[in-house]
C-alpha cells in the first residue's frame, strides 16, 4: 500500500519505528491530538481538504488585511499551556497572546451600553449602573458560575464520558446543579433586568446553543472569562493554528493540506486506514477524526455498519445555529469611531424572540444581533498601515430547517442589511470607507468545513446531546477510530476541542515501537 510523504518533512529514524496514527482534520482539534499522539509516540499524518492549518480558527489574506475567519476569543489559556508542556515544550516561546481589558462591550438597542472587565468590582459597578436592585443577584450568579466550572469543566469537561456509568455517576451533581434548567432560565432567577439577563445569558452561542434551551451548567462560560480573561492571539488564531502545526513536524509527523478524507478504511472489524479522495491510501492502526462528528459518520465511514451514528440519528439531532459573517477592510478608518474597541456585541431589539427564529422557527428574521470584530485595535498587522479589518457575525438558521433560507439569493441583500444596521449603530460613515469584502453563509460552512447543515458548531450543547450523549472520543461504531472535536465531548470553543484532545491522550495507548 502507498504512504505518501512529502520528502521535506521525512521523519526521524525514531519516529519511523513508530507505529502510525492519522488525523483527519487540522482545525484546533485535528493538530491538538496530533500533538498528543506524536508525544505519545506515534508517526502522526494530519490531512485536511484546505490549503492550510485552523479550519474555523483560519485566515484569509486579501488586499493587506487578515481575516481571522472564526474563533477570535482565546480563553482559558491553561489548555494550550498544558498541550505545550506534554509535548514538552513552552506555549509562550511559541505564541504571544495578549490579555484584553474591557474583555467586550454590549451595545442595547435603547442605547445604553454593558463594559464587561477582569475586574469583579468594576463589573459590579457596571450591573448597578444598569440596575442596582441586581447587585446581589449578580454576586450570587457569579459563585453559580464558579461551582459550575469546578463540576462542568474541571471535572466532567477533561475526562472520559463514554460510559454510561460515568454519566450514572455525575446525576446526582447534576441534580443538584439543576442542570435540567436553561442558562436563560438560571440567570432570570438571579437578574431582572433584561438587559442584564442577555448580558449574562448570550455566552452559549460562541459554542452554539440556544441559551434559552441549553443546561444551565454553561453559565460556567462566564466563570472562565472572569478567572483566566479574555486573550488575543498576535496573528490570530491562525498563528496558533501554525505553531502547532510546527510542533506536529518537529515531533516526526507531517501535515498534508489540500488532502480530503474520502473513507476510513476498516480490517478484521478495526481501523486500517483512511483512503483520500485522490485515491491515495494511508495506512495506520489509529485514526482520529477531526471533520465534524455528522459527516465522520455518515460519509466517511457509511459503509460500516452503524448501531448508533446511523444516517437517521445523526440527521435528527438538534443542530447548533448557521452563522452569516461579514469580512470587510476600511481604509483611513483608524482614526476613526475611538470608541469601538475589539470586541463588540450590536444587541437587536428581540433577544428571545430572535432566538426562536433562529433556532425554532429556522427563519431568516427581519431584525438581528451582532458580534463585531475589530482585530486591528489590538494588532495593528492584520491591516495595512491606517486602515481597519472587521467582521461582523450575525446568527441565522442552519440549512436543515423547512424552507431553509438560498443564500445565493439573499447573501447579498442580508450583507446590506448587516451593513445599514452597523451605519447606524456603530460604524457611522461606514459605505465611504470599505474597501474588501468577503461573505460566509451556512452555505460556505457546509461546503467548506463539511459541515453538517452548514451548522456554524456542530451538535447544538443541549443536556440530552451533551457528555455521554454526544458522539464518543473513543468510537462506539468502530475500534481504532476516535474522535476530538466540537461534535464530540466536552463540546465547541477552542478550550472544548483543546480539552477534546487531552481526552483522546487519555484514551489512546502509548504507542509501542513496530518491528520491521
Ligand atoms: C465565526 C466563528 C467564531 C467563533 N468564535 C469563537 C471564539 O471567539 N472563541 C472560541 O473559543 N470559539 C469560537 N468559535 C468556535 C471554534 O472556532 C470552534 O468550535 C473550533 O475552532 C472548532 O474546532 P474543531 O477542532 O472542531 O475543527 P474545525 O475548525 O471545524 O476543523 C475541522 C477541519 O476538518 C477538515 N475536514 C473536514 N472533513 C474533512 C475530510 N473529509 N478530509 C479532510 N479534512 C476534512 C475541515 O476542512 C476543517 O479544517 C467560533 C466559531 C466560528 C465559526
Amino acid at each position: 500500500m502507498l504512504t505518501r510523504i512529502s520528502p521535506d518533512l521525512a521523519p526521524t529514524a525514531a519516529a519511523a519505528q513508530a507505529p502510525a496514527a492519522v488525523v483527519i482534520g487540522a482545525g484546533l482539534g485535528g493538530l491538538a491530538a496530533a500533538m498528543r499522539l506524536g508525544a505519545k509516540g506515534y508517526r502522526v499524518t494530519v490531512v485536511d481538504r484546505l490549503p492550510g492549518p485552523g479550519g474555523r480558527g483560519s485566515a484569509l489574506w486579501r488586499g493587506g488585511h487578515r481575516f481571522d475567519l472564526g474563533p477570535t476569543i482565546v480563553t482559558v489559556p491553561q489548555v494550550f499551556r498544558d498541550l505545550w508542556a506534554a509535548c514538552g515544550r513552552d506555549f509562550d516561546a511559541d505564541v504571544d497572546l495578549r490579555s484584553l481589558d474591557p474583555f467586550y462591550q454590549i451595545r442595547f438597542d435603547d442605547g445604553s451600553q454593558f463594559t464587561a472587565r477582569a475586574d469583579t468590582a468594576a463589573m459590579q459597578a457596571e450591573v448597578a449602573r444598569l440596575s442596582p436592585g441586581d447587585l446581589a443577584g449578580y454576586t450570587r450568579f457569579l459563585r453559580d458560575a464558579e461551582a459550575r466550572y469546578g463540576f462542568g469543566f474541571e471535572d466532567l469537561g477533561r475526562r472520559p464520558m463514554h460510559r454510561f456509568a460515568d454519566l450514572l455517576a455525575a446525576l446526582p451533581r447534576f441534580a443538584a446543579l439543576r442542570a435540567d434548567r436553561s442558562v436563560h432560565a438560571h440567570v432570570a432567577r438571579r437578574v431582572r433586568d433584561p438587559r442584564l439577563r442577555m448580558a449574562l445569558s448570550f455566552h452559549p452561542l460562541f459554542i452554539g446553543g440556544d441559551p434559552f434551551h441549553v443546561t444551565s451548567m454553561y453559565v460556567l462560560v462566564n466563570h472562565l472569562e472572569k478567572a483566566f480573561g479574555v486573550h488575543y492571539a498576535i496573528g490570530g488564531v491562525v498563528a496558533i493554528a501554525e505553531a502547532m502545526a510546527r510542533v506536529i513536524t518537529a515531533q516526526g509527523g507531517q501535515t498534508l493540506y489540500g488532502a480530503e478524507a474520502d473513507e476510513i478504511l476498516t480490517r478484521n472489524g478495526r481501523t486500517a486506514g483512511v483512503r483520500l479522495t485522490d485515491g491515495t491510501i494511508l495506512t495506520a492502526g489509529v485514526v482520529v477524526s477531526n471533520a465534524d462528528a455528522g459527516h465522520t459518520y455518515t460519509r466517511l465511514l457509511r459503509r460500516h455498519p452503524r448501531r448508533r451514528w446511523t444516517n437517521r440519528h445523526v440527521d435528527t439531532r438538534r443542530w447548533s445555529m448557521g452563522l452569516f459573517v461579514w469580512y470587510f477592510g476600511t481604509r483611513g478608518t483608524r482614526g476613526l469611531w475611538p470608541d469601538v474597541g475589539h470586541h463588540t456585541i450590536v444587541s437587536g431589539p428581540r433577544y428571545r424572540g430572535l432566538l426562536q427564529d433562529i433556532f425554532i422557527r429556522g427563519r431568516l428574521a427581519p431584525d438581528m444581533s451582532l458580534y463585531v470584530h475589530r482585530p486591528s485595535v489590538t494588532d495593528p498587522s492584520c491591516a495595512p498601515a491606517g486602515d481597519d479589518t472587521f467582521y461582523a457575525l450575525s446568527p441565522v438558521p442552519h440549512l436543515g430547517h423547512a424552507d431553509a433560507v438560498d443564500w445565493a439569493a439573499e447573501a447579498e441583500p442580508y450583507r446590506a442589511r448587516v451593513q445599514a444596521v452597523l451605519e447606524d449603530r456603530l460604524l457611522p460613515g461606514l459605505g465611504a470607507h470599505l474597501t474588501e469584502s468577503e461573505v460566509f453563509t451556512p452555505e460556505t460552512f457546509r461546503d467548506r468545513y463539511l459541515s453538517p447543515f452548514g451548522s456554524g458548531f456542530s451538535i447544538e450543547p443541549r443536556i440530552l446531546q451533551s457528555a455521554w450523549f454526544r458522539p464518543h472520543n473513543i468510537s462506539e461504531e468502530l475500534p481504532g477510530l476516535f474522535l476530538v472535536g466540537a461534535g464530540t465531548h466536552p463540546g465547541a470553543g477552542l478550550p472544548g476541542v483543546i480539552t477534546s484532545a487531552e481526552v483522546l491522550g487519555k484514551l489512546v495507548p502509548a504507542a509501542q515501537p513496530v518491528a520491521r
